[in-house]
């Protein structure tokens, strides 16, 4: 118990740490599309736009979608330092829904306790990431455009300080569909890596800096597990190689057994867990805390002059 409990702990800090490219790239491309059709279909719309009096409901419908293609329902981003309290919250699934998807007769008898719902939803499905808009200005138009693409029973929302709102989609299915939707609309956002994509990150110590990873990644996966990716890790200050890797493996059940490897190409290693970091994550794009650039919607911010764009630009 105790040492899923920890698994779960440096998961969960993977959860803002690890930057999948891969999955960027994806949704990125997905976005692309996306636009490319929102663009489609508000041209189609203008072009129909109708000139009677009498198709003036029409009109109207029209100007709808295009003022929430505007993101009326949220105010134009302050990128204001988000505070750091909303780093690690979980979206739970709402205690009903728990209870009656598992028939827990003895529920009146016992308090669902965090951990425990954790644990009911988890046999479930993994739980999406909560997505956090920030600024919402318009409360009731932003649930329905929530609304337009999942139902009323697919997320809960709850509100944060200064008029950021965490949404919390209930399966991995609405969780894509939202993202998709708030793309589409151009809503500033930020969410996390879903659990089900995150590497499984572990330390291989003893093993000289000069190996070929090559030779190290074969070795693993000639024990059973799959590797991602793996890194030589460099002195913080100095940027001298240190024999140390960091070995992401693919997600599965017995990626914990890679504990127990004690030689690899003949040599006498270790792996451990990775030191969780003390210090929060911030994001490269927007210059927030909390999240990373890969899972950031918001406009860019420089560092060098405050503007919306990327600092590299100067
Ligand atoms: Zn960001
Ligand atoms: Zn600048």
């Amino acid at each position: 118990m105790i040492s899923a409990n920890n698994v779960n702990i440096m998961s969960d800090h993977d959860y803002c740490q690890n930057n999948n490219k891969l999955l960027k790239e994806d949704i990125l491309s997905e976005n692309h599309d996306i636009l490319a059709k929102v663009r489609q279909i508000s041209d189609t719309t203008n072009q129909q736009l109708p000139q009677s009096p009498s198709q003036h409901i029409q009109v109207e419908t029209v100007n709808d979608l295009e003022t929430d293609l505007d993101g009326v329902w949220q105010t134009v981003p302050s990128n204001k330092r988000s505070r750091l309290n909303e780093n690690n919250q979980q979206c739970k699934k709402p205690r009903q829904l728990v209870t009656t998807e598992t028939e827990n007769r003895y529920d009146a008898l016992s308090e669902t306790n965090d951990m425990e719902e954790a644990d009911i939803s988890d046999r479930q499905e993994v739980k999406p990431p909560p997505i956090f808009i920030p600024d919402i200005s318009n409360i009731k138009k932003m649930i329905t455009s929530i609304e337009s693409v999942i139902s009323k029973d697919d997320y809960t929302y709850k509100l944060l300080n200064e008029n950021k709102v965490k949404v919390c989609p209930l399966s991995i299915s609405s969780y894509r569909t939202l993202i998709h939707k708030l793309t589409e609309l151009k809503v500033t956002f930020h969410t996390f890596q879903l659990k089900q994509d995150r590497a499984f990150r572990v330390v291989l110590k003893n093993m000289h800096y000069s190996t070929d990873i090559n030779d190290i990644k074969m070795s693993i996966e000639e024990q059973g597990f799959r590797v991602r990716n793996i890194t030589n890790i460099r002195e913080f200050k100095t940027k001298s190689p240190l024999s140390m890797f960091f070995v992401d493996l693919e997600p599965a059940q017995y990626n914990k057994e890679i504990y127990n490897v004690q030689y690899l190409l003949n040599a006498k290693i270790m792996f451990e867990p990775p030191r969780k970091r003390s210090e929060v994550v911030q994001c490269k794009k927007c210059q927030q805390y909390g999240h990373t650039k890969a899972y950031c919607w918001y406009p860019f911010r420089c560092v060098k002059c405050g503007k919306n764009h990327d600092t590299v630009l100067h």
